[in-house]
């Protein structure tokens, strides 16, 4: 399967060269791989320029000039990936996390909707937006995730860390996974601690990377100065656009 997953129209299938036909009006479904959730509707009209926008939390819609094609779409979409992240999070939106049947639970940048059902035996599985999990009453699916997520959290972010500690030539000696309300981490350069805080297991792996970079970054520079900022932008130059993605999910989350 290419790039775009038409899901509407047999003939525009083929993928790279798909063309609409001046005339043809009918907005198209497609799929951007990189936020697969997100609904997209392409619709052709006499335009200069094309143009997207947010209209939900979930959805965009993309008018394009006729003629042009997939590939060009596709690189516009590409480009300014960070600007509709950034949009998405920003738009209004009721569901929180909450955890009980039906809810909505947040795992690396992705929403999955909770499945319960009883088992005498605690598990978790994740699959296509679904978390199912089993335990013995609905009143313990809190306890469960949570468990989980510190297990997840473990394995990302030494993963995580693991990546800087190569490309920083530094060793961390101990990772702590906090639930901290007010920061995303913390460190101790002289031990070389770093504390991590669980709910970012909830965010995209970039902002994983982005706090654990930061605080790998104390390791050289311990205050926030021209160095420290100069060191980040070498070793992450999008890193400002994550800081804001950050703060997004810090409001969708808390
Ligand atoms: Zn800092």
């Amino acid at each position: 399967m290419g790039f775009w997953d038409w899901l509407g129209g047999k003939s525009e299938s083929k993928g790279g060269g798909a063309r609409k036909k001046k005339g043809d009006k009918t907005p198209q479904s497609l799929h951007f791989p990189p936020l697969p959730h997100l609904q997209i509707t392409l619709e052709y009209k006499k335009i200069k320029h094309i143009i997207l926008k947010i209209k939900s939390f979930n959805t965009l819609s993309i008018s394009a000039p006729f003629g042009v094609g997939i590939s060009e779409i596709e690189s516009v979409l590409y480009k300014r990936e960070q600007w509709i992240r950034t949009k998405l999070l920003a738009f209004p939106q009721k569901v929180g996390e909450r955890y009980c049947n039906g809810g909505e639970i947040f795992h690396l940048g992705e929403s999955y909707k909770v499945s319960f059902s009883p088992s005498h035996r605690a598990s978790i599985k994740l699959n296509e937006g679904e978390i199912r999990v089993e335990a013995r009453s609905e009143g313990e699916i809190e306890a469960v995730v949570q468990k989980w997520q510190r297990g997840e959290a473990k394995r990302v972010f030494e993963e995580v860390l693991g990546e800087w500690e190569r490309e920083l030539e530094v060793q961390i000696s101990h990772l702590s996974i906090k639930k901290m309300a007010s920061r995303w981490g913390s460190c101790n350069p002289k031990k070389g601690y770093i504390n991590l805080n669980l709910s970012l297991i909830k965010m995209p792996k970039r902002l994983i990377e982005y706090v654990a970079l930061h605080e790998m970054i104390h390791f050289f520079h311990y205050y926030h100065d021209k160095n420290f900022y100069a060191m980040m932008s070498q070793k992450m130059p999008n890193w400002k656009e994550r800081e804001l993605e950050l703060r997004e999910w810090k409001r969708r989350i808390g």
